[in-house]
């Protein structure tokens, strides 16, 4: 089988570092790809949102099957395009077709589909700019702290959480009036504070069946202690301790089940990954924070390492409606992941410094996320540069394993948080 992979993160690496692994994959593309994937895979220098040219790059390359990694091309299209092109019909496309993908496109969209549902989460309403007067008297309702989220994609940087009454007053004026996020905040949805611990779940639809892969836990902000700025995730840890086989259960009757039924009775059509970003609350109950299109990154870079099957043979399962069929087989050890990135990230940093040490790693898997080639060197070419995997015993023994390799690593202002898995 050919296989086509979109994105250029540490994500995409993961894919293709577990896709190369099977005998199942004749010729492997990363579209745009990075100097990890580059090691496994053919990149090809063509954006994921590009579809005119990846039709070309799939005519060419007599590709059967393709992997969206990131949303961006799932809301605006992607699968539907490949359906609705006649020399595209037979390519397979892993990733939710885009009335789908709008759970994560659209968070009202989301909160509808939860609440139409039954699927727990947290109590909100929704507001526009010509009902802003509505929108402060629904936070007066409300206790502090305040959520506010930007109804649209706003590059993870449009949900606010604010003490002050006063400052959610300003701040949501700021989105519906102001468009502080462009159009991604036309609509605010203002919700409930939920106090708990997060955790994300990932699970495999064919848009019947489902598997659930293992929990993953996400370190977001850039400062130790959970500090700082939100950034695209630090590190992340899978399995998550605290989820409990009891506290799984009502995971999967709770969120899970209803939200595949979902799928189908709203006619949602998903084959692809549901990330299910989760807090527990008091009870041990668990509800849900958000819905994404996609695996998460760098949670992929603990899952799949877990992951035993041959993902060729999963995801020719998920395509072809045969899930029920597959046997997940998950890996005993515990999986950690440490990012490394470029100082002054998530705010302005520099590029193209050259990385060096990769080749002494041994002892973990490095998974290049914005890191390319040039002139036969691998430089930092993002923020969350490289993502050093290692498994374990225990996922204290996987920790002490990435920092280790860590050391071996070197580029000019790297900095990586040093306390993952702190609240364990
Ligand atoms: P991401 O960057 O993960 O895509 P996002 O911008 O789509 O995030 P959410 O995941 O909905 O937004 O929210 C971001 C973070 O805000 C959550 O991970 C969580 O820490 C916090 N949060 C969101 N909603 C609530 C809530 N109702 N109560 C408490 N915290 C919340």
């Amino acid at each position: 089988m050919n296989i086509l992979i979109l994105g250029s993160g540490g994500r995409e690496h993961t894919f293709a570092w577990k896709i190369a692994q099977s005998d199942k994959c004749k010729n492997l593309f990363v579209a745009p790809g990075n100097s990890g994937t580059a090691e496994v895979a053919t990149n090809v220098n063509i954006s994921e949102t590009d579809f005119d040219a990846i039709k070309a790059l799939v005519l060419k390359e007599a590709i059967d099957l393709v992997v969206v990694g990131p949303e961006a091309p799932l809301v605006k299209g992607v699968h539907d395009y490949f359906l609705n092109d006649s020399d595209l019909k037979h390519v397979s496309v892993i990733g939710p077709q885009k009335v789908a993908a709008e759970l994560e496109g659209s968070k009202e969209f989301a909160k509808e589909f939860m609440s139409r549902h039954n699927i727990p989460t947290a109590a909100y309403e929704s507001f526009t700019k010509d009902n802003v007067e509505a929108g402060y008297a629904f936070l007066e309702s409300l206790k502090p702290p305040y959520v506010l989220k930007a109804d649209g994609l706003a590059a993870g940087k449009g949900v606010v959480i604010l003490n002050d009454i006063d400052e959610a007053k300003a701040e949501l004026k700021s989105m519906l009036v102001d468009a502080k996020f462009g159009d991604a905040s036309a609509k605010v949805v203002i919700e409930e504070f939920l106090d708990g611990i997060e955790l994300s779940c990932f699970v495999l639809t064919d848009g019947k069946n489902y598997k659930i892969l293992p929990t993953a836990k996400d370190y977001k902000r850039i400062g130790e202690g959970d500090t700082g700025l939100n950034t695209g995730g630090m590190g992340a840890v899978s399995p998550v301790p605290f989820a409990t086989p009891e506290f799984l259960n009502k995971i999967e009757e709770r969120i899970v089940k209803p939200t595949i039924d979902g799928f189908a009775k709203d006619k949602l059509p998903y084959v692809g990954f549901v990330f299910i970003g989760l807090i527990k609350v008091e009870n041990d109950d668990p509800k849900v924070i958000e819905y994404n299109v996609r695996m998460g990154d760098p949670e992929t870079e603990v899952v799949f390492p877990r992951l035993k099957n041959d993902l060729v043979e999963v995801l020719d399962a998920m395509a072809n409606q045969t899930l029920d069929k597959v046997n997940i087989e998950i890996d005993e050890r515990a999986a950690t992941t440490i990012m490394v990135v470029s100082g002054g990230y998530p705010e302005a940093y520099e590029k193209g410094k050259e990385i060096t040490g990769v080749e002494n790693i041994t002892e973990s898997i490095p998974f290049h996320a914005g890191a390319q080639l040039k002139d036969g060197k691998v430089v930092t070419s993002g923020g969350r540069v490289i993502s050093i995997t290692s498994y374990g015993e225990t996922y204290q023994e996987a920790i002490k394993k990435s920092y280790q390799s860590i050391e071996k690593l070197h580029f000019d202002k790297m900095y990586y948080r040093k306390d993952i898995g702190f609240d364990l």
